[in-house]
């Protein structure tokens, strides 16, 4: 039985990196840029005030003061989106507004808390300045933020808001990505019953397919449920078939020793089993493979194949440790692995028989550290300790386990508001 570490080693060797598509940029968040990004043109496009206020001469501020006020004569007024005919003049300002292009002859704008407008009625015609102005005060100046030509966002960036932000300031609506994996994921099981329909005897729904759907999306895949396949190899062919020209295909189910467990004896027939078991709990019966496919263009291809095992926890902790890293790989993503704390455990975990324990866990920040405890009964069936969990405490393979007190790392599951 391999290692968790031997096992995704071994899932990474097996998938490269996709294609690239070309999106509207509001559907590449959380996509690898394909291509290198420059500017065509400078941002902001011209000289604009920073403030509300008075665009000046600097040289007729001099020595003004709340005391000696320089008055200037107001020649016109200049909003955001216009742009000022007239010159200003030795004694004389225009009134502006925040970012509006600076009129010729200023070199600087006064803010009208630093005038005397306050004291005047209406629109003035003419202003009292009460300090004095330094050169290129309250302009922001033609392509600080980015000068034309400039290299803005170099490919290998992931786009988050932000750089979907820049990319609109820059006039770009669609740009070259690498393409999200399309996931195909079939639950397996003679018990298992479609959430759509009424529950009869002997019968469970099929939780799984949307776990690790709702995982796949999350981790910016595109997620295919291809339904629920019986306990049986034709079965499991005619449903695994509209999920051939998938990139990444998951089951549930049917990787175990049972006489029902067939997932493996297809994947040998349909393509080659990379690894079975992994020293791990829970999901210890994993199958990992390539399965043989077509592309959507009809070529022949090998399709990375998870066989996950049936119940929902280990279902979900196998996606989250072996899965997860194979779409970002696909994605283009770099940095492949979930954050980790050192924690401090509150209750003891047992490891009895030498393989890596995930143990759900609420992790919480108390003062400078880190604390755990666990989410309730660790049956791999008990879905809701799961949804209570925002991370899993390792227990490694050497350790016989943990006491209350101890420190264990914790991978964080969600890194959010919650753990503060
Ligand atoms: P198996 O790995 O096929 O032996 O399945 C183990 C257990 O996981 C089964 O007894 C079911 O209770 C559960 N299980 C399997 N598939 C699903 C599914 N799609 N949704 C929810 N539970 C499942
Ligand atoms: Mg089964």
């Amino acid at each position: 039985m391999i290692s968790v570490d031997q096992a995704l080693e071994k899932v990474l060797e097996n998938v490269a990196v996709l294609g690239v598509e070309e999106s509207p940029i509001l559907s590449c968040l959380g996509q690898v840029l394909a291509e290198d990004i420059f500017s065509t043109i400078d941002i902001p496009p011209m000289d604009n005030s920073a403030m509300d206020g008075y665009a000046v001469r600097s040289a007729d501020t001099r020595g003004a003061s709340h005391k000696s006020p320089r008055i200037l004569r107001v020649i016109d007024t200049v909003a955001a989106g216009a742009a000022s005919q007239s010159r200003v003049e030795p004694g004389t300002a225009i009134r502006i507004m925040t970012g509006a292009p600076i009129p010729e002859g200023a070199d600087g704008v006064v803010r009208f808390e630093d005038t005397d407008e306050s004291e005047r009625q209406g629109i003035p015609t003419e202003i009292g300045v009460l300090i004095e102005v330094a050169p290129g005060a309250e302009i922001r100046q033609a392509g600080e933020d980015i000068a034309a030509g400039s290299l803005v966002l170099s490919r290998g960036t992931r786009l988050r808001a932000s750089e979907v932000g820049v990319l609109a300031s820059l006039g770009c609506s669609k740009v070259k990505v690498i393409c999200r994996p399309v996931v195909a994921i079939l639950a397996t099981g003679d018990e298992i019953a479609d959430i759509t329909q009424p529950l009869s005897g002997g019968k469970i729904y099929n939780s799984n397919s949307y776990s690790l759907a709702a995982l796949a999306q999350h981790y910016g895949a595109v997620p295919k449920i291809l339904g629920i396949a019986s306990d049986n190899e034709d079965s499991l062919m005619d449903k695994l078939g509209s999920g051939r020209d998938a990139d990444i295909l998951i089951t549930s189910g049917g990787v175990s020793l049972g006489d029902y467990d067939v997932v493996r004896e297809v994947l040998e027939k349909e393509g080659e089993i990379i690894f079975w078991r992994v020293r791990e709990k829970p999901g210890k019966p994993l199958v990992f493979g390539l399965l043989k496919g077509r592309s959507k263009t009809g070529e022949a291809k090998n399709t990375p194949f998870f066989g996950l095992a049936g119940n929902p926890v280990s279902a979900m902790v196998n996606f989250e440790l072996f899965a997860r890293p194979a779409i970002l790989k696909m994605m283009g993503r770099k940095n492949l692995t979930k954050p980790t704390v050192q924690a401090v455990v509150e209750d003891a975990i047992e490891n009895t028989d030498g393989r890596r324990v995930f143990t759900r866990v609420f992790v919480e920040k108390r003062g400078d550290g880190y604390f755990a405890r666990l989410t309730g009964p660790q049956g791999s069936g008990i879905l809701t300790s799961m949804a209570l969990a925002n991370g899993l405490a390792i227990v490694p393979e050497d350790k016989p386990g943990v006491e209350p007190g101890d420190v264990v790392e914790v991978m964080m599951l969600d890194w959010s508001e919650d753990v503060e």
